[in-house]
Parts: C-alpha cells; structure tokens; sequence
C-alpha cells in the first residue's frame, strides 16, 4: 500500500519531469513500435525500485522481497504471463543468506522458438553502515527498461518468443543468472541470444553495446541501429585483450550465457563516481538520456529479433 502511494506521487513529479523535458514518444529517428514506449512509466518504475523504502534490494533480504512484490505486481499489471505456474524462480544463496529469486516471464511470439532472453538484475547490495545504496542506475534503470520493453512487446510481440528474467543476487557473483543457466526453464539449445541491461540510465550521451566481439553477426545488426538511435549507440567493451577493467564480457548477467556459450548483446553505460556508492539515487538520473536508452535498446531488439538465426557462435579467441 505504501508503494502504491508512493507510485502515484512518484508518476505526477515524473510527468511534470518528462513534460518539462519535452519528452514524448514521436521520435522521428527510431520506428513505429518504440512510439509505445511510455517515458513516465519507465521513468516511475525506475524511481520507485531506487527508493529508500526498498532498502537497497539486496538479495535475501525484507528490501529485495518489497522490490520482487512491486515487480510482480508491474508485470501483471501488464497482463505478462509467468513462463511457469508462477513467476519466481528461487534457488539457495551461499553461506546460510536465504533464497534468491528470480522473476521470469514470457512474451510469446510468432513462432514458439527459438527465444531471446531479455535480462536485468533488479538486486543492489542494499544497506552498508546504516546507508542505503539504492542503485538507481545499477539496476533499478535496466529493471525498469526491461519492464517497459516487456509491455511493449505484450502489445506487439516480437517474431521470436522473448524470455524476460528479472535476475536477483547479480551482485557478489551472478547467482540469479548461473542457476538460470544451471536449471533453465526451456533447453539452453533454444536460446537464441541473450539481451542484458544493466545500468543503462547515465548514458550522458553514449549507450555501448557489448558481444558483437564474440559473435560477429551481431554487429552489422547492432550498427544499422547505430545509425538512427537516439543517443551514439558505440559497440565495446568486449575484448579479452583490452586493458584491465575495460572488458565487460564477465561483468553482469550475461557473463553466465557467454559461460554457456549463447551470444549476448549487453548494454550499459560507462562506470561513473557514483557506481556501488550510495549517491546512486534516482535525482541523478538524466531522464532524457534513460529514455533515449530505452527507445535504442528496444529499436535494437526489434533489429536482433529480425536478424535471428544468427550463424553459430565462433570459438573462442
Ligand atoms: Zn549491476
């Protein structure tokens, strides 16, 4: 009840926010389906997830638990189905720290393989010397973007059916995506690609999109998105022989599929000072750069979507 109070609050500043911005879903440099893109929703969900009644969300705690509810409640506010019986996913986190669960959903396509999994980690590492982290950018904004992708693609599904899985406990080792990986839901055969947000608000200007690297039929599709997106869309980050820290391949959840040997495409911004700190608040967010993210990343699903099947991955070099 608190959060749907806090919600409403949150939606009437954010539209104010959007509004002020000149926000509005008639960009003419990406295609129709990102028109359904709603701005004030996205932006809602990410200040709901990044606030202090959510306690960080880190992963087997009361905080994370309030996070899932919210989540829960979002996707089937959406009409999104569970992939199973129900949406969560749980498995058993190291040293006696409880249950982490994922949330996992499908959008159905128009053929019934193979998927795409499309990815966020909703956990943060929660509260630190009476601080809480809130993790707005990491991940309450790849989060909210996958939610917001989702109901699009509720509305206009995609060709391939989309697997969307809201992963707990990426923070402290990626558990939530290795059990993915480690027990999947559909045979791991049929996952076609992984797609994974994670901290995808701070753009300033610049969205990277890594994996093409290792699968390089991902990147005359991820350039030709390049091309009309919003925001200077770089592909990086993906080189085992990059210096130190700049190779992001085992940085987030999509580590535990290129483990697997699935190509992914991950999204994300450059680290910035408020990374793991607990100034990573929703009032740093530059909302026309976390919304231009969003149209771009849902411009390139659409682009995955039809270039699928990809030819098989090459080994590794
Ligand atoms: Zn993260």
């Amino acid at each position: 009840m608190k959060i749907r109070t806090l919600a409403l609050v949150v939606t009437g500043s954010v539209a104010v926010l959007g509004a002020s911005l000149g926000l509005r879903g008639d960009a003419e440099t990406v295609s129709q389906t990102v028109v359904a893109l709603d701005s004030v929703r996205l932006l809602t969900t990410l200040s709901v997830l990044a606030h202090d009644s959510m306690e960080g969300r880190a992963a087997g705690t009361e905080g994370g638990a309030r996070a899932r509810r919210f989540l829960a409640g979002r996707l089937a506010e959406a009409r999104i189905e569970p992939l199973g019986t129900n949406f969560d996913a749980a498995f058993e986190l190291p040293e006696g720290r409880g249950t982490g669960v994922n949330l996992v959903a499908l959008l159905p396509g128009a053929v019934s393989s193979p998927y795409i999994v499309l990815s966020a980690h909703y956990d943060h590492v929660g509260v630190r010397d009476g601080q809480i982290y809130n993790g707005a950018d990491d991940n309450a904004s790849g989060t909210a973007m996958a939610l917001e992708i989702a109901r699009v693609l509720r509305s206009e599904p995609a060709h391939h059916p989309v697997i969307l899985v809201l992963f707990d406990a990426e923070e402290g080792g990626l558990r939530g995506a290795r059990h993915f990986v480690a027990e999947p839901p559909v045979p791991l055969a049929d996952i076609a690609l992984n797609v994974n947000l994670d901290m995808v608000a701070r753009a300033e200007g610049v969205l990277w999109a890594g994996g093409a690297f290792h699968t390089p039929a991902l990147r005359p599709v991820l350039e030709s998105v390049a091309d009309r997106a919003p925001l200077a869309l770089r592909l990086g980050h993906d080189r085992p022989d990059a210096p130190e820290g700049d190779d992001w391949t085992t940085q987030s959840d999509h580590g535990a599929f290129h483990a697997a040997g699935i190509p992914f495409v991950y999204f994300g911004v450059e680290d910035h000072p408020d990374y793991h700190r607990p100034t990573d608040d929703f009032e740093a967010v530059n909302p026309a750069d976390f919304v231009g993210a969003a149209r771009t990343v849902l411009a390139a699903l659409r682009a995955l979507d039809a270039a699928l099947p990809l030819p098989p991955p090459e080994a590794p070099r």
